[in-house]
């Protein structure tokens, strides 16, 4: 299997797209989680079934959360979407989440192309108000049976904050492995040489010009 966080970056977030890989479907209660050192999925555990996931659930992929894990993210789709695969989304919001007093957000999603409902979720108020309260309910008790009063949903924020949240995760990803760093500079350092030797060319163009006139 691809090592997804070396296959796959986060996504243009910045313009509202996001790169999501998927752990959990919709109507699971296999706690089905990414094992990053083994590149492959696990079964970390079964939850009770009346805490099935009300939306898919996975991971974004070249970022760092503050509970040491890659970001979360919460997938909203008709139909459930099977574990393994990646997609492209569009940003919605953030679920800010607090679990054991860590904070462990997830940014809420839907598929970037969905033709079967026309794109009709642009933005978090395109969603219907009780599958977020759903979401809610689902993110402040599942852990009630085992450790009662251990999570809590802070509040669901919008795009602004989702990309926040996004753009501090990369940072840290980024701290914590010195190999993606290099790349993003040396990405960085070829992208000015380039438009340095485009601005040359230009110059120069218009000096030879200015010169057999
Ligand atoms: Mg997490």
């Amino acid at each position: 299997m691809a090592d997804f966080n070396k296959v796959l970056e986060p996504g243009d977030y910045e313009k509202g797209k996001l790169n999501v890989v998927i752990e959990i479907p919709t109507g699971s209660n296999h706690k089905i989680e990414w094992d990053r050192e083994r590149a492959c999925f696990m079964l970390d555990r079964v939850e009770p079934m009346a805490f099935a996931k009300p939306c898919n659930y996975g991971f974004i992929p070249q970022t760092l959360d503050e509970d040491g894990d890659e970001l979360d993210a919460l997938v909203i789709t008709d139909q459930p979407l099977t574990t393994g695969i990646w997609l492209k989304t569009r940003i919605l919001g953030v679920l800010k989440f607090v679990d054991g007093g860590e904070v462990d957000d997830k940014i809420i999603v839907v598929p970037e192309d969905d033709r079967n409902n026309g794109d009709k979720y642009q933005t978090l108020e395109d969603l219907p108000k009780q599958l977020l309260d759903q979401i809610t309910f689902h993110f402040n008790h599942y852990k009630d049976l085992k450790k009662p009063g251990t999570t809590e949903v802070k509040e669901i924020a919008d795009v602004k904050t989702a990309k926040q949240v996004i753009r501090d995760s990369i940072e840290r990803y980024i701290e914590a492995h010195p190999e993606v760093k290099a790349k993003k500079e040396i990405k960085e350092g070829a992208e000015q040489a380039k438009s340095a030797i485009k601005s040359g060319i230009e110059a120069a163009k218009k000096a030879i010009k200015e010169a057999t006139k």
